[in-house]
C-alpha cells in the first residue's frame, strides 16, 4: 500500500504506535453529535486493535445516526465512561480540542493516562501527549489507515469499510477540495480491499430519514440569499413540532451547499440549552475555519461550526458580519 504514502513514517506516528502497542485497554473517543469520520475511524482502530488481541473500548455521547449505526462495531459505542475506568490508554478521533470529547474526558484521567490525538482539523490545538495531526488531509481516515498499516493489520473488508465511509462523507461524497488524486487511489484501494462503496452511498449518503426531509422542508422554506451567502434558521418551535432531537443537525450545512447562487453557506440551529449550533461551509477557494476559530469553534476551511449563546437573530446577525467579510475577500 504506497499510494498514500503509507510507509511514511514521522515523529508523531511512531510515538502513536508506541502508545498504542503498549496499551492492552485503551478507550477511543469519537466527537459529540458524531458524523461518519469521527465514527468509522474508531470502528477502524478498534477492529485494528482487536485483531492485536486488545481490549478496547469506544465512546460517543451521543447515539449514532441511523446512517451510520451499520458499520461494523457500531453497537460497542458507550455513551459514558467512569473516571475509574480500567483503561490504560486515551484516543482522541477526529476533534480539534478537549472539548469536543463532549465530557466522555475526565480531567482526572490526565495524571494516569496518555493521550493520543489522531485528527486533520487545521484548528487543532495539538491538546494530546501525542498528537498525530495532518491538516491538509481530506478527512482522519487518512491518517488513521497510517496508523492501523503501522500497527501490522491489512486492510480487510470491515475495517475498509468504516474507512471508506469516514472519507466519503467528510469529503461530501468526494467533492471537496481536499479529494486529490491520492485520494482517489485510496479509495480505489479500499474498494479492491473488500470495502463495501456501493453500501456506504447507499446506507450512509442516500439514507435521509423521512423526518429529517421534512425538516429539510422547513429549513428549506426558510432559505435566504443575500449576495454570495445562502443561510437559513431553526428556531426551537419547529424542531419541537417535527420532535427533532439536539444532537441531530439535520446535515443542514452540506445541503445548502448547493445553492447554485452563493459562496458561503450557513445554518443556524436554535438548541434547548440556550444556545445557537452554527454550522458553516465554503466553496473551494472561500474560508469560513478562521469565523468558527474566532467564535470559539472550529473547522476546515470549507466546512466549520460552532455554538454560541444568545439568540438565533444575535448569532445571524454576528455570523453574516464575519461572512461578509469573508466574501470581500480577494478571492
Ligand atoms: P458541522 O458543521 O457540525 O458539520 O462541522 C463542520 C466541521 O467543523 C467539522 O469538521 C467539525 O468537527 C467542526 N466543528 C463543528 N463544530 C465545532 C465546534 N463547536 N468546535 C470545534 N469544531 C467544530
Ligand atoms: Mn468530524
Ligand atoms: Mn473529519
Amino acid at each position: 500500500m504506497v499510494t498514500m504514502g503509507m510507509t511514511m513514517t514521522t515523529p508523531a506516528l511512531t510515538q502513536a504506535l508506541e502508545c498504542l502497542q503498549a496499551s492492552e485497554r485503551p478507550l477511543l473517543i469519537a466527537h459529540p453529535r458524531p458524523d461518519g469520520d469521527t465514527i468509522g475511524c474508531t470502528l477502524a482502530l478498534r477492529l485494528a486493535l482487536l485483531a492485536l488481541g486488545k481490549a478496547p473500548r469506544i465512546a460517543c455521547v451521543h447515539p449514532l445516526p441511523g446512517n451510520l449505526d451499520y458499520l461494523p462495531g457500531a453497537a460497542a459505542f458507550e455513551v459514558a465512561i467512569p473516571e475509574d475506568a480500567d483503561i490504560d490508554l486515551v484516543v482522541a478521533v477526529d476533534m480539534s480540542d478537549l472539548s469536543r470529547t463532549g465530557g466522555i474526558y475526565k480531567p482526572a484521567w490526565a495524571e494516569r493516562l496518555k493521550l493520543v490525538v489522531i485528527d486533520h482539523h487545521a484548528t487543532n490545538d495539538a491538546f494530546g501527549d501525542v498528537n498525530l495531526i495532518e491538516p491538509e488531509a481530506a478527512a482522519t481516515a487518512l491518517p488513521m489507515a497510517r496508523v492501523i498499516h503501522a500497527l501490522g493489520i491489512p486492510l480487510r473488508d470491515d475495517i475498509a469499510t468504516c474507512l471508506l465511509a469516514a472519507l466519503i462523507t467528510d469529503t461530501r461524497g468526494l467533492r471537496t477540495e481536499t479529494t486529490t488524486p491520492a485520494v482517489l487511489r485510496f479509495v480505489s484501494e479500499l474498494v479492491e480491499a473488500g470495502g463495501d462503496y456501493l453500501g456506504v452511498m447507499q446506507r450512509t449518503l442516500d439514507a435521509v430519514p423521512y423526518k429529517q426531509m421534512k425538516a429539510w422542508g422547513v429549513a428549506l422554506s426558510r432559505l435566504q440569499l443575500e449576495t454570495g451567502i445562502a443561510w437559513t434558521t431553526f428556531p426551537l418551535a419547529e424542531k419541537q413540532a417535527l420532535d427533532i432531537e439536539d444532537h441531530d443537525d439535520l446535515d443542514l450545512g452540506n445541503l445548502l451547499s448547493q445553492t447554485r447562487e452563493a459562496q458561503l453557506f450557513a445554518s443556524l440551529l436554535e438548541m434547548r440549552d440556550g444556545t445557537v449550533k452554527v454550522s458553516l461551509r465554503a466553496r473551494p477557494g472561500y474560508d469560513v475555519a478562521w469565523i468558527a476559530k474566532q467564535l470559539g469553534g472550529g473547522g476546515h476551511t470549507q466546512a466549520a461550526g460552532y455554538s454560541l449563546p444568545g439568540s438565533l437573530d444575535l448569532v445571524v446577525r454576528d455570523t453574516l458580519a464575519l461572512l461578509r467579510q469573508e466574501l470581500a475577500r480577494p478571492h
